[in-house]
This record gives C-alpha cells, structure tokens and sequence, in this order.
C-alpha cells in the first residue's frame, strides 16, 4: 500500500498547484530507493485523482537512479539495491546523491475557458 501513500502525496501536491484547473499531464520524479513499482503507482493515481482536477490525468513517471559518492575518494557510482560501502576504497563513510526524489517536476493544465460577458 506504499503506492496509494505516494499517490495520495502526488494528488495533494497537484490539486494545490493547480488552483482549480483542470490537469491534463502530470510528471513526477521517483528515486529508486523509493522503491515504487510504476505500474502500482498508476492505478493509485487513478484510483485517488477520482472527483478531483486530476481525474483522466496522464501520469508521466520519470525513475532517477540511485547514485552513492564516496566521502573520502569521491568515486560515485549506481545501484540496484542499497549497498553502502565504497567499491573503491571499501569506505562506509558514503552518501547518497540521488535516489530519494519523490516530487512533482511538472503539470499541465487546460486553459481556463474564457468566459464572454458583455
Ligand atoms: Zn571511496
């Protein structure tokens, strides 16, 4: 049910941005440490978006990849799972670069129908 929490925060995020338009696309970055299945993401989005501007919104999902760096070499390198020690100089004393993102990078939104009143 990690996916329906992470739908829910992308919903949230999207309706307050969107003021009250309509959105058409929504883009979102996700680390790989989140561990968010895309497939399980979509059918949340959809399932939460229901009643709300974002309802029938394409959801566009960007997976950046985790990336360490080694505090005393500097070497900086990718991973699959979590693997905290430095493949170069075998240093715990590591941090992570990339692979937390959880955030909304971009939305659509239809143009407000103009309304003619004279
Ligand atoms: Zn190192």
């Amino acid at each position: 049910m990690h996916e329906l929490s992470v739908s829910s925060a992308i919903v949230d995020t999207v309706v307050r941005h969107a003021a009250g338009r309509r959105v058409t696309a929504v883009e979102v970055r996700l680390g790989r440490l989140r561990q968010v299945v895309p497939t399980s993401l979509a059918f949340y989005f959809e399932l939460v978006s229901r009643e709300t501007v974002c309802e029938g919104a394409r959801l566009d999902q960007e997976v950046v990849p985790a990336r360490l760096r080694c505090s005393e070499c500097a070497h900086a390198w990718e991973i699959d799972m979590p693997h905290f020690r430095c493949p170069e100089c075998e240093s715990a004393d590591v941090n992570v670069e990339s692979g937390e993102e959880l955030e909304v990078a971009s939305i659509e939104v239809e143009e407000a129908e103009c309304t003619v009143s004279r």
